[in-house]
């Protein structure tokens, strides 16, 4: 047999059973067809000429008998090997159009080059002939949709012919067409004939048959008659099929796979706008709130943790209760239970803290009866002490002492956030000048000195600390010890404070080192934290499970559109590529955008409780990541259900 006798199509035997029909719609059917011949298969309804058609497309399998294609035996070829032969030698045309509505006409006619891997420039160019071979190029930039029917039936043919097949296949071609727009396709068939193609058309309308070179009726799966073979035509030339895998796997083919698949998904994310919107939003709520439980219970641990931090190694302290100013007024006790504390090994040095119940004290600027400032101030006594132990410097330095002495009268020493709420200047290097003075529950107080609290003394932000006799008088009085120890040693010297203080009755003190403080941290930020995410995981789970839901009701309504491609080529694992590659777009972008609402949540919550945010640099990651996997894993199931489908079936919907 030489060369050129190779014919296009030969079938031996074909037969094709479908389960739960007792007929076969193929019986035993034999059949040659040279190439370059335009022949057209005629049949009534059900006579099994689609069936016959996904058989030659290499769409469907034969339950028996054997199928040369240009000479190479068919049924026995893998799955990818049949993919390239239907991308490369076999264009379709079907009786729906199954043209994509929402998409150009350019990139219609494209659709079989891509799966080519044709370059864009090349895509476009073959596409753009197609078109202008099939009298659209005024059509080029529209959307498929506006078409007129036989407008969509041309764009169909361009689709398959773009790709430059040597078989084009058309089932029923102008079976939703008028006479004048059927005419039309069947001059195109006659003039891709001309061109060297082998045409099988099926048709039960006569004027295409008789367009034909050659009839061929079906009835029940056979064939009950054949006008016959014709003239060759003399510019058919029989090459070899395409199907070994294009050796191609440079890095800029790769690249350009890759910008196709995002092309394709970004498209059909575009065209079902809203869906994706309210996907995108469903992730971006579950992951901003699992963001903001990151940012927020970072955020409350440092607000608690910088208040102790610098305490948590060297400090106890001591709540001697609601002391109602007894123990303040038999103040020599006080003075020999601090001095039995200093005495504990360990110890560096205590001083008492009296903070004056806020209702008890009245603090004005220059009379005392003009009203107080806006900003509460708190009223407290301390001993001298005191600055030392807790380590504020004062301005002077030495402003302190002056709490201790009797013979300095009544003085204050005020925060400097105090001092601008009251009006008084604290710029001068030296402390306040001479004559500085406070009305404190109508006494006329000397302003001796200004400190800064730091994050260990958070109470005092805005406070005046006076000498003693200032509140002789006042018993609404919390009084508390600080006691400073050596490094390391706060819960040996806080087992050994109630004793020192008070041997008598050691069970009325209560002693808290900062390791108790560091518990309560732990749990509140914890409490916060699993809270919200426990509650964003809840979310995150309803936004994967809607995702799953949208993608497989799109898989579904996509049927057709999935079988198109799968019959001009595209592997399985194309289609589920694109399908886990909108979920992976969607669940980005959902992603991106919760980190941005979880960040805005934690600043507003911050601000609202006067925090200083905490945004680890990882929360944008943290987003895009929990995201990106969640829209992964609620696409897979669907994307899989779309790689299954049957082309054959499904196209026929
Ligand atoms: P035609 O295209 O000539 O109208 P078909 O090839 O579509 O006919 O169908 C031939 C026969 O095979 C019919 O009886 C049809 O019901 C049956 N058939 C086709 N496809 C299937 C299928 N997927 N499952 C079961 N029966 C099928
Ligand atoms: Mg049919």
């Amino acid at each position: 047999m030489s060369e050129e006798l190779i014919p296009a199509i030969h079938l031996e035997s074909i037969s094709r059973s479908f389960p739960g029909n007792d007929q076969p719609a193929l019986h035993k059917l034999s059949l040659k067809i040279e190439a370059g011949e335009f022949v057209a298969i005629i049949g009534p309804s059900g006579s099994g000429k689609s069936t016959l058609m996904n058989v030659l497309g290499l769409l469907d399998h034969p339950s028996s008998g054997k199928y040369w294609l240009f000479g190479q035996e068919s049924t026995a070829t893998a799955e990818s090997s049949r993919n390239r032969i239907r991308a490369h030698s076999i264009g379709f045309i079907f009786q729906a159009s199954h043209i994509l509505g929402d998409d150009s006409v350019l990139s219609n006619a494209a659709m079989g080059l891509r799966t080519q891997s044709v370059s864009m420039n090349d895509r476009t160019q073959a596409a753009l002939d197609a078109i202008d071979r099939l009298g659209l190029a005024h059509r080029v930039g529209a959307t498929a949709k506006t078409l007129s029917g036989g407008e969509r039936q041309r764009l169909a043919i361009a689709r398959a012919v773009a790709t430059g097949p040597q078989i084009i296949l058309a089932d029923e071609p102008t079976g939703n067409l008028d006479s004048v727009n059927s005419a039309k396709v069947v001059s195109h068939l006659r003039m891709l004939k001309s061109t060297g193609s082998t045409i099988v058309v099926i048709t039960h309308d006569p004027q295409v048959a008789a367009a034909a070179d050659r009839q061929i009726e079906i009835l029940d799966g056979q064939i009950v008659y054949d006008s016959g073979g014709s003239a060759r035509n003399s510019h058919s030339l029989v090459s070899p099929l395409q199907t070994e895998p294009l050796h191609d796997r440079s890095m800029r083919s790769l690249l350009r796979i890759a910008a196709d698949d995002a092309g394709d998904a970004i498209s059909s994310l575009a065209i079902r706008g809203l869906r994706s919107l309210l996907l995108v939003l469903a992730f971006a709520i579950g992951v901003g709130g699992l963001v903001a439980s990151v940012a927020l219970s970072e955020t409350t641990s440092n607000q608690v943790s910088s208040a102790i931090k610098g305490a948590a190694l060297d400090e106890v302290k001591v709540n001697l209760g609601d002391a109602e100013g007894q123990l303040f007024d038999q103040r020599e006790q006080l003075d020999l239970g601090m001095d039995r504390i200093s005495d504990l090994p360990h110890v560096r040095g205590v001083a008492f803290l009296g903070e004056i119940s806020p209702t008890e004290a009245k603090i004005t600027r220059l009379s005392p009866t003009e009203t107080e400032p806006d900003r509460a101030i708190s009223l407290a006594t301390s001993s001298s002490s005191y600055f030392d132990v807790v380590g504020i410097d004062t301005t002077p330095l030495r402003a302190s002492v002056l709490l201790d002495g009797g013979k300095s009268g009544s003085i204050a020493i005020v925060s400097k956030e105090a001092a601008e709420e009251l009006g008084i200047d604290t710029s001068g290097v030296g402390g306040p000048p001479a004559g500085i003075s406070l009305w404190i529950n109508g006494q006329l107080v000397q302003v001796v000195g200004y400190f800064s609290p730091d994050d260990r003394t958070p109470e005092l932000q805005v406070s005046v600390i006076v000498s003693p006799e200032v509140v002789a008088g006042i018993d609404q009085m919390r009084l508390s010890l600080v006691v400073r120890t050596e490094e390391g040693f706060p819960s040996t010297v806080s087992k050994a404070v109630p004793f020192a203080f008070s041997p008598a009755s050691p069970g009325s003190v209560s002693v808290q080192t900062v390791a108790d403080l560091q518990d309560l941290r732990v749990n509140v930020a914890n409490d916060l934290g699993t809270f919200i995410a426990v509650l964003s995981i809840v979310l995150i789970l309803l936004a994967a499970i809607s995702a799953a839901t949208a993608m497989y009701l799109t898989v579904q309504s996509r049927s057709s559109e999935i079988a198109l491609r799968r019959a001009i080529g595209a592997s399985r694992s194309l289609i589920f590529r694109l399908f886990l590659l909108e979920g992976l777009m969607v669940g980005s972008i959902g992603g991106l955008l919760g980190g941005a609402i979880g960040t805005l949540f934690t600043l507003v919550i911050s601000a609202s409780s006067g925090w200083t945010p905490v945004l680890p640099p990882t929360l944008t990651g943290i987003g895009l990541s929990v995201g990106a996997v969640t829209g992964v894993v609620s696409s897979i199931y669907p994307a899989w259900l779309a790689s299954r489908k049957d082309p054959a079936n499904a196209i026929r919907s």
